[in-house]
């Protein structure tokens, strides 16, 4: 079935000259734009678009535990959060996202196409660009990783957003009101 979905290229991208590559690839892949925009995500659009919800957070968080079991373990965990629990990581991890996010424009687009939400996700690959796969858009253009964002204490600069299926169409609103 026909959705559609949001995604944005975040300062990286647009500060590393990635961005016809990255539409590119969207658009080889079906999609339709529908919108497309440079602006400035407001501090009242960041916080729409990074909210505290626990299972959010906790999955962020999770994703931090992950990335520094492989390097630097529990006890860079804990210098860096001040705690191991997934959950307050999330909510550090969520600031640094807000910071990031409204920090210079991005490129926001409304995507329409099959499946929309789920198939942009698998083209732009695994948050981590450390282990995201080559051939996604994070494993082939990312240089940055969790570890490296982590250890800087800011946002992994993995180039592109995309809205979880469930979340698309909330966002999609928050954008038109916001954004566009
Ligand atoms: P996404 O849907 O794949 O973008 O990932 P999430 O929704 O879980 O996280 C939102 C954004 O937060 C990611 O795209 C990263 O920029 C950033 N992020 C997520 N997890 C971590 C982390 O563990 N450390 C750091 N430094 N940034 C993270
Ligand atoms: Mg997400």
């Amino acid at each position: 079935m026909q959705s559609k979905e949001l995604i944005f290229l975040k300062p990286d991208a647009i500060e590393g000259k990635l961005v016809g590559k990255i539409i590119a690839r969207f658009e080889e892949a079906g999609f339709k734009i529908v919108r497309m925009k440079k602006n400035l995500i407001s501090k009242e659009l960041a916080l729409l678009l990074y909210p505290d919800s626990k299972e959010q957070l906790t999955g962020m968080g999770n994703k931090t535990l992950t990335a520094m079991s492989q390097k630097g373990g529990m006890e860079m965990v804990t210098k860096l959060f001040n705690t191991t629990d997934p959950f307050e990581i999330g909510k550090q991890l969520n600031e640094w996202n807000r910071k990031y996010a409204s920090s210079t424009e991005v490129i926001a687009c409304i995507l329409e196409g099959e499946d929309a939400a789920n198939r942009a996700r698998a083209l732009i690959g695994k948050t981590d660009p450390a282990i995201a796969d080559k051939g996604t858009i994070r494993g082939d253009f990312s240089k940055d990783s969790i570890y490296m964002g982590n250890m800087e204490r800011r946002a992994c600069r993995n180039l592109v957003h995309a809205s979880d299926a469930e979340r698309a169409p909330v966002e999609i609103g928050y954008f038109e009101k916001y954004f566009f």
